[in-house]
């Protein structure tokens, strides 16, 4: 098989191209082709009047060997295929079945590999089935009534699953292929393995995850919702077991285990307080503080597509903007999971805090395109010092949240601010006069986000709102929404492991994904579930327990 790379072809080509375009490459004819598979597509925006789609592909053909000496041939290399997870079973006795806490895409990932090497894993999820928790996130929205157990962090599938289903990721790992494969068995579809920038939408990802709840449960595994992990308890800092409470049932039960892999996502401070208190080793990480800024989607894909912007082959537009810190901005600001045609979303999980984030159906086709817009901030900032509580990030955006549902009217209403205004320093006290709606339910309030954000994030969201508006025309467009507060773009903090996976102060606890503080985002948190599981499956044997 060869790979060949970097075949330009423009904008609305037809469905015939790409073969002619190997054909070309290849110097062959077309019956030495025997088939091919689009590997990479990519979109090059860089030129607004020519604008082309990039394409890597994977080509089965007659005399590869002689094509491949063929030294005038460019962009064209021997192919290998990704070869499927194999892994040697280790031979140290496992107990007991090991226990997963968490159904986001860490902890599905893992218990879908324990299920699949016969561990028979249990997945104890705080929250309820996706289509339970999707009624009370309905009702979170309609009602501004939250469900502090069932909401858009806790739930099947996690955090991402009522999201925009983003699946980039800037990290390197033979097992994201993996992970793509998973996904497309489980429904999605299957440009996810080629787009450069592939989603899929709340809507699909739903039915993915469901997917990937029967692949756990037919490999032999098992998911209990309803069922939080209140307690580890330990022996000389070794896990024995997990204290869980079945909200359902109204009851605490106790599960013998020596083996958690914690995948708790970013959200679940409980968690966090109570492992604190168990003394595991964790430290608090650098965050994120901002809001999220609402445009016309329209005015977006005008200024990455140029006159291409309503083209039927280009999807709705994205952007990704950092103003790194320098001597006129002594913080770096950011856009961050950006949703085009999509919703900003009351993402609360905790009773009296505001909480935004970002979510679009697959075809994200709304009315306006909404992101993150952040500020970094160092231990340091919110006063961290060696000896400190490593809670204290959690804490810190804790108040924030808290004082953005006081500004909001204390009924999950969420603050907003015109950017004319913003940028300006004055309240804003009408929205109804703009010609962008804000998507936010269960509703905004117009407000002065100074009241509910630190003066020096106000500061240098303003610089680099301005400086953004310089880079892409409409950024700082004065009808534009500024919805606060986002909080949660990352884990307060990290919980340490060793190599293999283990805390590196309490046996038999595996820290995972998002939360512990090894991942961001659905793609390197699957990535980060896969690798714990596996590194398990190569020390333990499954045979002891059964
Ligand atoms: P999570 O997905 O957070 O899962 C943790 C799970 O653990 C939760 O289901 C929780 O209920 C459960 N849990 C916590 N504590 C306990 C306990 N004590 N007992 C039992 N269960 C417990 N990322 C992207 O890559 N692309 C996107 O488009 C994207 N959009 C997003 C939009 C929104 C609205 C949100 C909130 C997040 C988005 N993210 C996105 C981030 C992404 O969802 C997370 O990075 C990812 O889900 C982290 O995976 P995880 O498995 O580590 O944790």
């Amino acid at each position: 098989m060869l790979k060949i790379s970097n075949i330009k072809l423009p904008i609305g080509h037809d469905s015939h191209a790409l073969l002619h375009a190997i054909i070309k490459e290849l110097k062959v004819n077309k019956e030495q082709i025997q088939q091919y598979q689009i590997l990479k597509r990519s979109l090059d925006a860089r030129k607004k009047d020519q604008l082309h789609f990039v394409y890597q592909v994977v080509v089965t053909c007659q005399d590869e060997r002689k094509i491949l000496q063929n030294k005038r041939l460019k962009n064209i290399e021997p192919y290998q295929e990704t070869t499927p997870i194999s892994l040697n079973i280790g031979d140290k006795p496992m107990q007991h079945r090991p226990v997963i806490v968490g159904s986001g895409p860490a902890g599905l990932m893992a218990g879908i590999i324990l299920a699949e090497y016969g561990y028979r894993p249990i997945i104890l999820e705080r929250g309820k089935d996706v289509d339970r928790r999707a009624k009370d996130i309905d009702e979170f929205w309609q009602t501004g009534k939250l469900n502090p157990e069932s909401n858009i962090q806790f739930g099947e599938g996690g955090a991402g699953t009522f999201s925009d289903g983003k699946l980039t990721t800037r990290i390197r790992d033979t097992r994201i292929d993996h992970v793509y494969d998973y996904l497309i068995k489980a429904g999605a579809p299957e440009e996810i393995s080629y787009i450069n920038k592939p989603h899929i939408g709340t809507d699909i990802l739903r039915n993915v995850v469901k997917s990937l709840r029967d692949m756990v449960l037919n490999a032999g595994g098992e998911i209990r919702f309803e069922h939080k992990v209140v307690d580890i308890e330990l022996e000389n800092q070794k896990v024995v077991g997990v204290h869980v409470h079945a909200s359902d049932k109204h009851e605490t039960t106790y599960i013998e285990t020596n083996h958690v892999i914690l995948a708790i996502g970013h959200s679940a401070r409980d968690t966090f307080h109570m492992l604190n208190e168990k003394n595991v080793a964790m430290d608090p990480k650098s965050l994120a503080i901002g809001v999220r800024i609402e445009h016309p989607q329209t005015m977006v894909n005008q200024s990455q597509y140029g006159e291409y912007y309503d083209h039927k082959d280009l999807g709705a537009a994205e952007y990704q903007l950092v103003r790194k810190k320098d001597e006129s901005l002594d913080r770096t600001v950011y856009s961050f999971c950006m949703c085009p045609g999509g919703i900003v979303v009351a993402a609360a999980s905790e009773d009296g805090g505001v909480v935004t984030n970002g979510m679009s159906y697959h075809a994200r086709d709304l009315q306006n395109a909404n992101s993150a817009l952040v500020v970094n901030i160092d231990p340091e900032d919110y006063g961290f010092q060696p000896g400190k509580s490593p809670l204290l990030g959690l804490e810190y955006l804790r108040k924030w949240e808290r004082q953005a549902y006081e500004v909001g009217g204390r009924n999950f209403f969420a603050p907003a601010q015109l950017v004319r205004d913003f940028l300006e320093g004055q309240p804003t006290t009408d929205l109804s006069q703009s010609s962008v709606i804000p998507s936010y339910k269960p509703g905004v309030t117009p407000a002065d986000l100074r009241e509910c954000l630190p003066e020096f994030v106000i500061d240098a969201l303003k610089q680099a709102i301005r400086d953004f508006g310089k880079r892409m025309p409409g950024f700082d467009f004065g009808d534009a929404i500024l919805t606060g507060i986002e909080t949660r773009t990352s884990s307060p903090l990290r919980i340490h492991r060793k190599e293999s996976g283990e805390s590196i102060n309490t046996a038999g606890l595996y820290p995972t994904g998002e939360g512990a503080g090894y991942a961001g985002g659905i793609i390197s948190a699957a990535v980060d579930g896969l690798k714990i599981a596996e590194s398990m499956i190569q020390s333990y044997s499954n045979q002891s327990f059964q």
